[in-house]
């Protein structure tokens, strides 16, 4: 690979146009990539994701570092011996906001709960920094956000410099990675934190706007803190604030209601189904002496209940079943559902000496359905379309 990439960012991150001089030409992941003598753009490392733009117009897609080498991959090949780039400055300025803002958090974590991050990630749909702490209380992930957007209000400087070897070692750096070689790039934001960083940052604290703690994941002996800084916070705002509105005016109250207005609504709700449960047990009771007091009148022997539902759900079936063959003795119980997904119910009363599985297996083969079976004194199965008269014929046909 050629040689060492000049990269325009670790001096300034403003600089969106540069003009630079192709050194070589390859592909990466199968697209078109081009080297350059120079280059603005910023390469996924770090935690922080790649910089978009274009060379001579051309797009740039995706920019990776390999080695000491920048490599711009573009949507078509690069032919010109010379480039004019154009960085995007809406995704850099919201990754140098995000990225200058994770070293406040990160240190405010250090200074207000002793709690070191030991992970980054800055995505379009998330920002996260792993903490190596798992007991942070509400309180202290409070005053760790207060402290950040203290240090932000203040409008402090952030620098940025390659430090020679002595004067590197007797820096009190945060963090500094191994796998770094060669010269090491210190970021001071303002004196509040300092550490090796080889990533994009705004020139004063204010520009990051607003740091939002969004929520905190415990996992084990670490915490995922998700934040969100300037534009991002205001729009994360935004959608929960007009969400929030919304819902208060559904139910006709203020924002603040809403947990009681929710609260009481649960309750009765649980109040709602605890009282349908005791009338639907009752409307069931009520419908099996119905239905027994009706085949008794029959006078056959043993007693044989037979009838045919639509719209209901099959479980009942099986309900109504077994509340018959246990309060009744001598009865015999065909039960079908018509309907997309038939289903039939057979069971008899102890006293009865009948295996009702084989005559289930006959009726439901007779329904083209495979599907069924049980123990002798209570089967069922189906799940193939039937007709009311369709089910009503296949039990008509039940011998035994
Ligand atoms: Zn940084």
């Amino acid at each position: 690979m050629s040689a060492k990439t000049e990269r325009l960012y670790y001096h300034d991150s403003y600089l969106l146009n540069f003009d630079a001089e192709v050194v070589d030409r390859t592909e990466f992941n199968g697209k078109p990539a081009v080297a350059l003598t120079r280059s603005a753009f910023y390469p996924t490392s770090g935690g922080q994701p790649f910089d978009v733009g274009t060379l001579n117009a051309v797009p740039v897609l995706d920019v990776a570092v390999e080695g000491d080498v920048v490599l711009h991959v573009t949507e078509t090949p690069i032919e010109a011996e010379t480039v004019q780039g154009r960085v995007n400055w809406m995704r850099r300025f919201d990754h140098m906001r995000h990225h200058s803002g994770q070293h406040i958090l990160t240190r405010a974590f250090i200074e207000v709960a002793d709690a070191e991050t030991i992970g980054f990630h800055l995505s379009e749909n998330s920002v996260t920094i792993d903490l190596n702490r798992g007991d942070l209380t509400p309180a202290k992930i409070d005053a760790a956000e207060d402290l950040a957007n203290q240090i932000v209000s203040e409008n402090r400087p952030v620098w940025s410099w390659f430090p020679e070897p002595d004067e590197l070692a007797n820096l009190p750096l945060r963090k500094i990675s191994e796998k770094v070689t060669g010269a090491v790039r210190v970021v001071d934001i303002g004196g509040f934190d300092l550490t090796a960083c080889g990533g994009t940052h705004v020139a004063h604290t204010a520009e990051i706007g607003l740091i939002k703690v969004l929520r905190a994941d415990k996992k084990a002996d670490t915490t995922r803190i998700e934040f969100r800084c300037g534009d991002r916070a205001l729009a994360d705002y935004r959608e929960k604030n007009n969400l929030l509105n919304d819902l208060a005016a559904q139910f006709t109250t203020g924002y603040a209601n809403l947990p009681d207005v929710l609260g009481k609504l649960r309750d009765e709700n649980k109040d709602l189904s605890r009282a349908l449960k005791a009338a639907r047990e009752q409307l069931m009771a009520y419908e099996v002496e119905t239905l027994w007091n009706h085949a008794y009148s029959e006078g056959r022997t043993p007693t044989i209940i037979q009838q045919v539902f639509e719209d209901r759900p099959s479980n009942e079936l099986q309900q109504l079943a077994s509340q018959l063959t246990t309060n009744y003795r001598g009865v015999v119980v065909l039960l079908g559902l018509a309907g997309e997904k038939s289903h039939l119910v057979f069971a008899r009363s102890e006293d009865v000496n009948l295996d009702v599985v084989p005559l289930l297996k006959q009726a439901l083969s007779q329904l083209g359905s495979e599907r069924g079976g049980g123990r002798p004194n209570l089967a069922q199965g189906g799940g193939v379309p039937a007709t009311r008269e369709q089910i009503e014929a296949v039990l008509s046909e039940i011998e035994f």
